[in-house]
């Protein structure tokens, strides 16, 4: 069957006549409209209207879905040529002046309706296409200027001094509707005030789920004129990145497609805030207005395990950072898996700043005049400013870490001494699981005991509490005493050694049962068993946190029980402190071998040094997704990697 019989298949049923319920396949957009019905146009301005569908005004250079007061709105037809109808119009105008001008008025409303009727379903079609809006997901708003008989005056004269007040019409897409098979005909027309002005002929459509959001959209961007919401894969893997799904904003930086989305520039770091989902999607309203308040300088808002909302100042706007936005989280997702963190500048490269300066120097003055202005022109090309102060910024000093010691290619190298927080383990691992549930169970904990056992805690609590200037506990049965003793110690972070064992019991607990599981970062295993069938490097754990809580965690872990692959644990007690330089020689000594054997890695730059001040081997800074941020010289002091696995050398 052809296209053609597919969209004639109606017209089998001859009463079809001045029939305000069309079916679908008989609309605006791709219907069997009788050629009579199409606006006529001038050169082809609005082929739009024909079989063939095309993107409004993609070969003639206009394309604004304006009120028609400009010749380059797309609404602009015969009507256009009011000039012979309104006639040489002028500020006198006569009462048959005036009724012209409502004729011309009502026929730009139709067209401009038609238009941006048209528009919404073919973008559905196309994000259907993307991949964006499959099972009905989805959907499109736009809104356009209403004409005024201001405005089609002003498109007839020179001159007009009527203030020009926008008054908006909105059109959203239906819900529940197969996105790539929408016509005009589904569409609805709404108010600023979201009261139906025209439902879709198509009937028994409700109005899409996310209508309340366009509106937050529409209310906190004032210039914004089209809305796209997406249920793209790549938006919701990127909104998974942080493994505790607790990160607001994902976080981007150094990738050419950064100019795609508005007023970015390859260097900058795009910063796309992230909310959680909910049940039903107004409920997400709330959320979605605090999250464009609170990063106004991006066109996009992630939701997570669920989509993107994306808008701009046109529809051509919101559609291409769209889809630069959807390529940037592909990318996102695809660098993590590499160990890339993509919110970090490049470890190495060509590219310097300085070598760009020297060539601009050494170029003829007016070239260098033309690269000056290309390059202002790229970074504030939307009147705004640049994103986060970015730009322009100083990034020499990404490109110049040192280079990264290779295990077991660097032969001397025979042991590899690593930190956990922010090297195996996930930061937030530690905030977020372990502390919580200690809380959680303090009072399952106690409820076991008995009179005695309770009072000698308090006791040996009262002492680490009173040394440590935590307020007495209000309480006074022993019970509640003792459990809000040793909350607010954990709240005051107070590190003493009772407190420390207590955590621990509890800890061990929570592993045997399987309640919690020790973060590690995917490529802890795979560098173990690296290391272990390629020259046998010994692998060794140096964590402030105890013997007995980096055994729990590794011996309990995401990726099973990693203790066999671990030579040996190291702590304060039997080390000394990380930062003292002293601690790396008595590891050394432990080991039976010469501090310079060995490969530290830390997130802490205090570590690396006071390592270094030992004779370290080699001193590695590891970065991770929510480690503490680096300043420029910090990140150019040590060789960094993103993942373990750069370790390894072959
Ligand atoms: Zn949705």
């Amino acid at each position: 069957m052809s296209a053609s019989t597919k969209a004639n298949g109606n017209n089998s049923n001859k009463d079809d006549d001045d029939d305000d319920e069309r079916k679908p396949g008989a609309g605006w957009s791709n219907g069997d409209v009788p050629p009579q019905l199409y606006p006529s146009t001038r050169d082809g301005q609005l082929a739009l209207y024909s079989q063939q569908r095309r993107w409004i005004g993609l070969n003639e250079g206009w394309s604004r879905l304006g009120d028609g007061g400009h010749e380059h709105d797309a609404v602009t037809s015969t009507s256009f040529h009011g000039k012979e109808l309104i006639g040489n119009n002028n500020n006198n105008t006569t009462s048959n002046d005036k009724g012209t001008e409502e004729v011309v008025l009502q026929q730009r409303m139709d067209e401009q309706a038609l238009a941006v009727r048209s528009l919404i379903a073919q973008l559905c079609e196309t994000f259907y296409k993307a991949g964006w809006a499959t099972g009905t997901g989805g959907g499109c708003s736009i809104r356009v200027p209403t004409p005024t008989t201001t405005t089609v005056a002003r498109s007839n004269t020179t001159n007009t001094n009527t203030p020009a007040t926008t008054a908006w019409r909105v059109f959203v897409a239906p819900s529940g509707i197969q996105k790539e098979d929408m016509i005009g005909d589904d569409i609805f027309e709404l108010d600023m005030d979201r009261n139906v002005v025209h439902p879709p002929r198509t009937v028994g459509l409700r109005q899409s789920a996310c209508t309340p959001l366009w509106y937050v959209v529409y209310h906190h961007r004032p210039t914004a004129a089209c809305v796209i919401h997406t249920h793209s894969l790549n938006a919701v893997q990127a909104t998974l990145l942080d493994p505790y799904e607790t990160s607001t904003c994902l976080r981007l930086t150094h990738l050419e497609m950064l100019k795609g989305v508005g007023n970015h520039a390859y260097d900058d770091v795009l910063e796309v805030p992230i909310i959680d989902n909910r049940p039903t999607e107004d409920l997400l309203a709330d959320q979605l207005a605090a999250a464009i308040v609170r990063y106004p300088q991006c066109n996009a808002v992630l939701v997570r395990r669920h989509g993107l909302y994306c808008w701009g100042d046109s529809w051509e706007q919101a559609k291409t950072q769209c889809e630069s936005f959807d390529y940037l989280f592909e990318c996102a997702v695809k660098l993590k898996q590499l160990g890339v963190d993509p919110a970090a500048p490049p470890r190495a490269g060509s590219y310097r700043h300085e070598e760009d300066a020297i060539t601009k120097e050494s170029l003829p003055e007016e070239e260098t005049a033309h690269g000056t202005k290309k390059r202002k022109m790229a970074t504030t090309n939307n009147g705004s400013a640049g994103f986060n102060g970015q730009v322009g910024s100083d990034n020499r000093s990404d490109c110049l870490s040192n280079s990264t010691p290779l295990l077991p290619r660097d032969e001397q190298y025979k042991f590899l001494l690593i930190d956990v927080e922010g090297c195996t383990t996930s930061i937030a691992f530690v905030k977020e699981v372990l502390f919580p549930y200690c809380r959680e169970q303090l009072y399952f904990y106690f409820d076991d005991q008995d009179e005695d056992e309770l009072a000698r805690h308090v006791m040996s609590l009262e002492v680490e509490r009173s040394n440590a200037g935590v307020p007495v506990p209000a309480s006074e049965k022993l019970f509640d005493m003792l459990v809000e003793l040793a909350k607010s110690m954990m709240d005051h972070d107070v590190k003493a050694p009772y407190l420390k064992m207590l955590q621990g019991k509890i800890w061990e607990i929570g592993y045997d049962l399987g309640e919690i599981q020790g973060h590690v970062y995917p490529d802890f295993l795979p560098l173990l068993q690296w290391l272990k069938a390629n020259g046998n490097v010994k692998v060794y754990i140096y964590s402030s946190g105890s013997v007995q809580a980096q055994k729990l965690l590794f011996g309990h872990s995401l990726a099973g029980d990693l203790l066999p692959w671990i030579l040996g644990h190291f702590d304060i007690l039997t080390a000394g402190p990380k930062k003292e330089a002293k601690s790396y020689q008595n590891i050394a000594s432990a080991l039976g071998t010469d501090v310079s054997n060995i490969v530290f890695v830390s997130d802490s730059i205090g570590e690396l040094e006071a390592a270094t001040a030992a004779g370290i081997g080699a001193a590695v800074m590891s970065i991770r997704p929510g480690n503490a941020p680096l300043t420029a010289t910090e990140l150019q002091t040590y060789p960094t990697v993103h993942s373990l696995l750069q370790l390894c050398g072959c």
